[in-house]
Formats: structure tokens, sequence, C-alpha cells
């Protein structure tokens, strides 16, 4: 019987027996923190009807206790060298499959359609690297896959971004456009010694869950996205003028933004960061409803 793969000596023992350094480039930070494993587990809620998808399973800490609490653990590992040693560390498990792959290029339907087959309920909980944070959790989020909840560690003031309320220095496009679709809550914090090597930075567990009772939803989800991002395009310029920088500056254009405006009780002299996700979506909608 081995202590966990998450151990301090274990770790250390394993990257020194294969010579492994952590690669910074891959964001490879190791979690040896059990306690930590085990809140991360819990805030997923994994169940043994649960088929999990994990994102760079490093040497396998995390995907024990998953394995452990999961029906099935799906890993995507894109560092080769830690192939081997994924094989060793999780040899005691019949329930989890490695794939090497990036997971920004992999086609997530397709295998867990292969991989994964019973239509259980599918959760993501990762570790993530940090260097593609944001990509890795907006190709989720856009993925056709129905995926009951995704818990992911990243860096503190990236889950700050993504939980940011209006009027904060933290709000921005990425906190409206992720919020719009999903409830987005900071789970907990980890702080950096819980990993080899440490990060500069400490860590939060986030979960995201989609919004089920949405009052109001975005006309088409890729234009809102758009759209958002064009509001806070020049932080320091008012809504009206980035509206005009989205639109156009033509006088019919002017004209309908005005109406529009109007007709959500927005003030033109407002700045982005302002608003509220449903003044977002009602701005949309009604800027389309009004052909610009
Ligand atoms: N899960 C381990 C843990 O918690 O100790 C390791 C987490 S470490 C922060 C991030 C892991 O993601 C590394 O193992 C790294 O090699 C892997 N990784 C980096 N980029 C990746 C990508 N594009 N696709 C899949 N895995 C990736």
């Amino acid at each position: 019987e081995y202590p966990a793969i998450a151990s301090p000596a274990r770790t250390q023992a394993i990257l020194n027996r294969y010579r492994l350094s952590a690669k910074k480039s891959l964001g490879q930070n190791f979690l040896v923190d059990l306690n930590i494993l085990t809140k991360i587990v819990e805030a997923a809620k994994i169940k043994k009807t649960d088929d999990v998808i994990e994102i760079g399973p490093g040497i396998g800490g995390l995907t024990e206790q998953l394995a452990q609490s999961a029906h099935q653990v799906l890993g995507f590992e894109i560092d080769q060298n830690l192939l081997p040693v994924l094989k060793e560390t999780l040899a005691p498990y019949d329930n989890i499959q490695i794939l090497n792959q990036d997971i920004l290029k992999a086609n997530l339907p397709k295998i867990v359609a292969e991989l994964l087959p019973g239509d259980r309920p599918l959760k993501v909980v990762a570790n993530l690297p940090y260097y593609i944070t944001t990509p890795i959790v907006m190709n989720l989020l856009a993925s056709p896959l129905h995926f009951e909840s995704i818990v992911v560690m990243m860096q503190k003031e990236v889950a700050e971004r993504l939980t940011a309320s209006p009027s904060t220095k933290a709000y921005g496009s990425l906190s409206v456009i992720v919020q719009e679709m999903n409830q987005v809550d900071i789970s907990f914090i980890v702080p950096k010694t819980a990993f080899i090597p440490q990060p500069k930075v400490d860590s939060a567990i986030v979960r995201l869950t989609k919004r089920e009772n949405r009052s109001v939803k975005p006309f088409d989800e890729k234009r809102f996205a758009g759209f958002v991002r064009g509001c806070f395009m020049h932080q320091r310029k008012t809504l009206w003028n980035n509206l005009l920088g989205f639109f156009g500056k033509a006088d019919d254009t002017k004209e309908t933004i005005t109406k529009v405006l109007n007709s959500v009780q927005i003030n033109p002299t407002d700045r982005a960061e302002q608003l509220t996700v449903t003044q977002f979506v009602q701005l949309c909608n009604a800027c389309h409803d009004n052909g610009i």
C-alpha cells in the first residue's frame, strides 16, 4: 500500500525517480496537499455514477482522488514524458483512461462518445495549466457537451475576474460573458504553498454551473460576446463612445443608439463597468431589435 500520490514525500520521490523537473512552459505545478484535493473532489460533488474529465493529470495526484469517487476518469495530458509516470502511479485503478492530447485541440464530443459510453452525468475537474486558463474555460463553456459542473483551479486573479460584480475593478467583458450563461462561484482559495514547485501567486477553486432560470437571454450568444467586448473596448470611454466605435458613427446609427439606450433606461454617459449582466443582454437585444 502506497501513500497518496499527492503526499509531498511521494511526489518528490516520483519526480526524482523519473528525473522529472516541472515544465514551467506547460504550467506544471503539482498539488501536494491531500486536504486540498479532498476539498476539490467535495466541491465537485463527485458520485460513483459520474464520469469525470480531467485536464492535465500531471503525475496523477488529483486523478487518483477522482478515481476513488467517480465511475470513470478521462484525463488529457499534453506532456508525453508524463505518460509512463501516470501508467505506473495510476496502475492500481481500473477506471482511469489517459490520453496524450492537447485539450484545446481535442474533439471532446467524439472522444466522450467513444470512451465514456453510457450517458452518465459528466463533470470536469482540473488543476488548470495557468497559461491557457481562459481559452480552456471558454472552450468548455462553448462545448456542445453538457457538463453538470466545471470545478477548476486557476490563478486567484482570474477567478476574481470570472466572479466579479459591476463597478468593481475586476469586472470586465470576461465576467459578463461567462456569468450570462453560468453561475460562477469561488469555492475556496488555495495558498501557493500547496504546490511543488510553488507558483508566484495564490490560486482559487472556481465552480461553474449552467444558469437555469435566466429572465432574458441574448438573441445570439456569439454576437452577445462580441457586443460586450465592444462595450468594454476602451476602458476610459463612455458606453456611448464605445457603442459608436462598435456600430459606427453614421447619423441614423447615432439616432438608433440614443433611442435604444432610452428604451432600456441606460445613461449614455455610463461606463460599461457599471452595467449589470442583465442590462447588457437587454441592451444587446434592443440594438438587434432596432436593426443595428
Ligand atoms: N493535475 C496535476 C496536479 O494537480 O498536481 C497537475 C496540474 S498542472 C497545474 C497542469 C497540467 O496540465 C500539467 O500536467 C501540464 O503538463 C498539463 N497541460 C498543460 N497544457 C496542456 C494542454 N494544452 N492540454 C492538456 N494538458 C495540458
